[in-house]
């Protein structure tokens, strides 16, 4: 059955370095009458859209308050009733941590389509660019990416961290760094080496991408000598060490 409802295209942006984002997604942008777009999206990536289009920013507003995902889940909602074009554009891939499912979901209800264009993501590209590949045939053959949000609470069961301690040999902690002392000890506690290598990676692909290096019971040390800034990946695992031969990028700092 034909309808005049719009369509929506949940994109991922990349890490960063705009030019990381696929040539599907820049397409994505290309087309699109309305752009809904996150901090976490280069906004350098708006100058591909169409002269015309719509750009709503959907991030942290000068008050500090975000929009509401309600509010969000709206404005798609009634963009696309209007039979628009709209890219919905994350940062990353919008299925890591990038909450496409609440928002496809609204969409579903309401008989829109909708296509998800994946994007690299921020777990695998910020330790790339530091030299450090997250698995390897000799270190790694497992990697794991977890929420370092839900570290506070305990949200993350016991059965978990031993997982993530014992059974994962590379693991990426997102938002985690509000919490990353819990994070490091929990580890330790529940098996991990203390001596394993940590590596923070902040605005990683970017101009302004920083790497230190740390251990799992240094890091807090680390961390009163050097200070290190949100958005960053918290990478454990011995993969670290391969930093010492295959940094490539230049970073400033
Ligand atoms: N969908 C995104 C993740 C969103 S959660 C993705 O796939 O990458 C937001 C978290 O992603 C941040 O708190 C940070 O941990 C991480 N992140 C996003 N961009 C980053 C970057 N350029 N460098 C380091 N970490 C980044």
């Amino acid at each position: 059955m034909k309808t005049n409802k719009g369509i929506v295209f949940f994109v991922g942006a990349g890490p960063g370095d705009p030019d990381l984002i696929t040539v599907k997604g820049l397409k994505c942008i290309q087309v699109a009458d309305v752009i809904v777009y996150d901090r976490l999206a280069n906004p350098e990536l708006l100058n591909a859209a169409r002269k015309d289009a719509e750009f709503i920013y959907c991030g942290k507003q000068p008050n500090h308050h975000s929009i509401q995902q309600e509010q969000i889940n709206e404005i798609i909602v009634s963009k696309a009733l209007e039979g628009k074009t709209v890219t919905r554009l994350k940062g990353g891939d919008p299925c890591v941590f990038g909450r496409v499912g609440e928002e496809a979901e609204k969409l579903d209800q309401q008989g829109i389509c909708f296509e998800i264009v994946p994007g690299i993501t921020a777990g695998i590209a910020a330790p790339a660019y530091a030299g450090i590949p997250v698995t390897h045939r000799n270190v790694a053959s497992t990697f794991a990416m977890v929420t370092g949000h839900l570290c506070n609470d305990n949200t993350i069961s016991p059965d978990k961290w031993k997982a993530l301690a014992t059974g994962i040999d590379t693991v990426a902690f997102y938002m985690g760094m509000g919490n990353i002392s819990n994070i490091c000890n929990q580890l330790i506690h529940y098996g991990r080496n203390p001596d394993t290598p940590v590596a923070i990676v902040s605005w990683g692909t970017t101009e302004d991408q920083r790497t230190i290096i740390s251990s799992l019971n240094t890091i807090e040390k680390t961390l009163q000598e050097q200070h290190i800034s949100s958005p960053a990946i918290i990478l454990v695992g011995e993969v670290v060490h391969l930093r010492e031969r295959l940094s490539w990028f230049a970073e400033n700092s």
